[in-house]
């Protein structure tokens, strides 16, 4: 379930420099300023007070600044130390036969380690190793839920954003499923270019997606074709664990990755990765050598 449309305004939060900003048709809100400091300058901090946040940014002041005009690459990750993040394995049929695994009854969940976060417009340090693309739609909360049903699961979600959880393949091999570590490697978890909240989105369940590599097309598909959708993700998480306002969470890669491709590809110093979701928007990401 998710907000009705009347409720609420449009929001978008962004993450200029460290700065909370809100932007509305007239440009963007310095949330600290425009609030005369009822919110911090903190983005990560508005999630513990999303539901006051939400009230105030749906008739926001421009405040002492006033608005201003916000250029996409300065943005940093809307959500820029979470608590938790997780990740979905194995979560669009798609993207498991073309890895040879089979589909699960349950939901195959691994964890990012939030150091991993970076913006959307960032370069990325190629570590040693295999470093592979997954476009992700990435849900952000704004509620802490726990033991949640799946109907409740959208009203407890701040909003999405577009990621990509970049995966070192031969450490995610090793010694059993290193998933954790291979894909916590700084600058591994991008996410942008704002956060858009689920109720400006017609069909926050059906949202096209895909991933290019220097301007050529790797992955194309749509977040209806998810195994486990977000509201059955979050109430499998949520059934053991807490999840807490501003966690976040990388909900799966459809196919087309490129350990899967013959023959293998993987990213090299100087590709850019471009990540895009309909509704949402789209980042790029250079690799640069390590
Ligand atoms: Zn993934």
């Amino acid at each position: 379930m998710r907000p009705e449309k009347e409720d609420s305004a449009l929001t978008r939060l962004a993450n200029l420099a460290g700065r909370a900003v809100l932007l509305t048709a007239d440009g963007g809100i310095d949330v600290e300023k425009g609030s005369d400091g009822l919110f911090a300058a903190d983005p990560q901090a508005l999630y513990d007070r999303w539901d006051e946040f939400r009230m105030w940014a749906a008739a926001p002041e421009p405040g002492v600044t006033g608005y201003f005009e916000v250029h996409e690459g300065q943005l940093l990750a809307p959500a820029p130390s979470p608590r938790q993040v997780f990740g979905i394995g194995l979560n669009y049929s798609d993207h498991a036969a073309e890895t040879d695994q089979q589909l699960s009854e349950r939901v195959a969940i691994f964890t990012k380690f939030p150091t991993c976060i970076t913006g959307g417009f960032t370069e990325v340090l190629l570590p040693e190793g295999n470093v592979d693309w997954e476009v992700e739609l990435v849900v952000v909360m704004g509620r802490r839920a726990h033991k949640l049903a799946e109907w409740e699961a959208w009203s407890h979600v701040a909003g999405v954003t577009v990621g990509q959880d970049l995966s070192e393949r031969i450490l995610q091999q090793a010694a059993g499923m290193q998933y954790c570590l291979a894909k916590s490697y700084p600058g591994f978890g991008p996410m942008g270019p704002w956060l858009v909240t689920p109720d400006e989105l017609t069909a926050p369940d059906d949202l096209a997606l895909s991933c290019s590599v220097n301007g050529e097309v790797v992955q194309a598909s749509r977040t209806s074709k998810m195994v486990f959708g977000v509201p059955r993700l979050v109430e499998e998480l949520s059934r053991v664990v807490p999840l807490l306002p501003g966690d976040v969470i990388f909900t799966g890669t459809p196919a087309g990755v490129g350990v899967a491709r013959r023959p293998p590809r993987f990213l090299q110093p100087g590709d850019v990765v471009e990540s895009r979701i309909e509704g949402i928007g789209s980042i790029r990401n250079r690799m640069i050598a390590g």
